[in-house]
């Protein structure tokens, strides 16, 4: 029997901290959150890597789950700046941001450099949050879906055997820290491209695959856009930074 979303879906709040912090500020923060979090959804922090083994052992023993914000694509060797999906994994990371716009902008990630990360992030057991989105330009050339659909596509035709496995973050561009927000009907109708993208790929499966908003999500807006029926959770960047407005969308997410 095909399980309902309800049965499934448990929703997932992650921060995306970016190139923030520093260990006295990790430290505050994730103490904060910790202290203040009674959350009914999973949480996790996608933490700068060089603070990994800091957030690590300040989340030892918390409900809180710790994530990376890229993986490598190749399992080792002369890859200067990279960190394998291995590393990660020695680590105790959960999850794996790939293919966020940042990367994909500055780092000419291609989707299938993308596709290749996920599938190194699932070979460790690490969840990968595979980001898509569309720029302004696409969305006014009325080519959102095209897009969002080309970049997952190339995810699943490289992780189908296991695509149950992956998070998939509905990111438009053009909302990331912009404080432009997509309305909950804009991200409700992309999130059900995507996932009707997935129930074909993965039938029975995709109704559990989360599927986050992110793209200025706040402690403002978060309730209204977690209420929509196909988003659930969300990747969160500058708000994570701030441990009231992360605590408070954490406690938007039931
Ligand atoms: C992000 O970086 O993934 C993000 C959604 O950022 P912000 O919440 O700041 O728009």
């Amino acid at each position: 029997m095909e399980a309902t979303r309800e049965m499934t879906n448990r929703k997932l709040i992650a921060g995306n901290w970016k190139m923030n912090g520093s260990l006295s500020a990790n430290e505050v923060l994730l103490k904060a959150l910790l202290q203040g979090a009674q959350p009914a959804c999973d949480v996790a922090v996608c933490v700068p890597a060089p603070y990994l083994a800091q957030a690590r052992g300040l989340l030892a023993d918390s409900s809180f789950a710790l994530g990376a914000q890229d993986v490598s694509a190749h399992p080792q060797g002369a890859f200067t700046g990279e960190q394998s999906a291995a590393m990660l994994q020695d680590f105790g990371v959960r999850y794996a941001i790939v293919g966020h716009s940042e990367r994909r902008q500055y780092h000419g990630e291609t989707d299938d450099a993308v596709a290749a990360k996920a599938a190194a992030a699932l070979s460790k057991g690490i969840t990968p949050i595979v980001c898509v989105g569309e720029t302004l330009a696409e969305r006014d050339a009325g080519r959102t879906e095209e897009v969002v659909k080309r970049q997952l596509a190339a995810v699943i035709h490289v992780n189908g055997h296991c695509i149950s496995e992956i998070v998939v973050a509905y990111e438009p561009v053009w909302a990331i820290g912009t404080g432009k927000t997509a309305t909950p009907e804009q991200a409700q109708a992309v999130h059900a491209v995507l996932r009707a993208q997935l129930h074909h790929a993965a039938s029975q499966h995709a109704a559990g695959i989360k599927i986050l908003y992110g793209g200025s999500m706040n402690a403002s807006n978060a309730a209204e856009l977690l209420f929509q029926p196909d988003i659930d959770g969300g990747l969160i960047g500058g708000a994570s930074l701030k441990a009231p407005d992360f605590l408070q969308i954490i406690a938007a997410a039931r």
